[in-house]
């Protein structure tokens, strides 16, 4: 199937709404830098999405539109549109985004250092006003048990230990979306692991998840769709089984 084709097929797809879509954004940065040149994809609502591109493609900029994240790096949505649940998000604070439901693990991890592990999780539900926190913690503690051992300051984690309890973190917004931008990046093997074994657990689950990371092999394990990014637009689209049938996209894009 052609690479067009593919796109055609998941705008088809999105005819039944999906939670995401972006739509033919273009993103600039410092009011010059053309970073983002049209670029559409769909999350459809219990699915896992991975972005997938060469170096400096735009799959974090990309995550950053979404989350609003881009303004506080100077960068704006000029062209397009995003929404979720059918309704238009680009342009909102990041704040605001986080209360609709989207939460995004930035690269870096960004735990608080200086609080417990339980802290932190704690922190990540201050939007929220159910009942459920307490148990979502143990749920947290299932999915990293290492985490519950670890009772001291946050800041002495490894860092591996520190990505499960952002994505922790993350997961205790009760996010409708979850976004991961380099998942498993600079983490020992044991720990990679752990973390592509909790993303398998969230897809039982239903957890609606946009992803980008190096491992294609393990993002085809667990991912709906994959998304190709070249020069700030999504060249390729389909499933695990299609990319891996076609071993000279991983060449031509992704360098494999
Ligand atoms: P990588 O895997 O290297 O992170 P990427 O596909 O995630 O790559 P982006 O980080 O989105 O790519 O970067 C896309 C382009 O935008 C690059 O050319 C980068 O230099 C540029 N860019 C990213 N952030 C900024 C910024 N804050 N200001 C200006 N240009 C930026």
């Amino acid at each position: 199937m052609g690479e067009i084709a593919h796109i055609e097929h998941s705008t088809a797809a999105a005819a039944s709404a999906p939670l995401l879509a972006v739509r033919n954004i273009e993103v600039v940065y410092d009011d010059v830098i053309l970073v983002l040149r049209g670029l559409s994809l769909d999350v459809p609502k219990g699915s896992i999405v991975a972005l997938l591109g060469a170096n400096g493609a735009g799959k974090s900029t990309t995550l950053k539109a979404i989350s609003g994240l881009l303004k506080t790096e100077d960068g704006e949505v000029t062209r397009g549109e995003i929404l979720f649940d059918g309704e238009r998000i680009d342009g909102i604070d990041p704040d605001k985004i986080v209360r609709r439901g989207i939460f995004q693990v930035m690269e870096g991890r960004r735990i608080i250092a200086d609080m417990t592990s339980i802290e932190n999780l704690k922190l990540g539900a201050f939007t929220r006003h159910d009942n459920e926190v307490a148990s979502d913690i143990d749920m947290v503690f299932r999915y990293f048990p290492r985490l519950k051992e670890r009772t001291g300051l946050a800041g002495y984690l490894s860092g591996g230990e520190q990505q499960m309890l952002a994505i922790g973190r993350a997961l205790m917004t009760n996010p409708r979306l979850l976004i991961l931008d380099e998942a498993t990046e600079g983490l020992a093997p044991l720990i990679r692991e752990e973390i592509w074994n909790c993303l398998s657990l969230l897809k039982a689950r239903g957890q609606s998840v946009l992803v980008i990371d190096k491992n294609v092999e393990n993002l085809a394990r667990i991912a709906d769709r994959h998304y190709i990014i070249e020069r700030g637009r999504a060249v390729w689209s389909g499933t695990s089984e299609q990319l891996i049938a076609e071993p000279d996209l991983q060449h031509r894009y992704l360098g494999i």
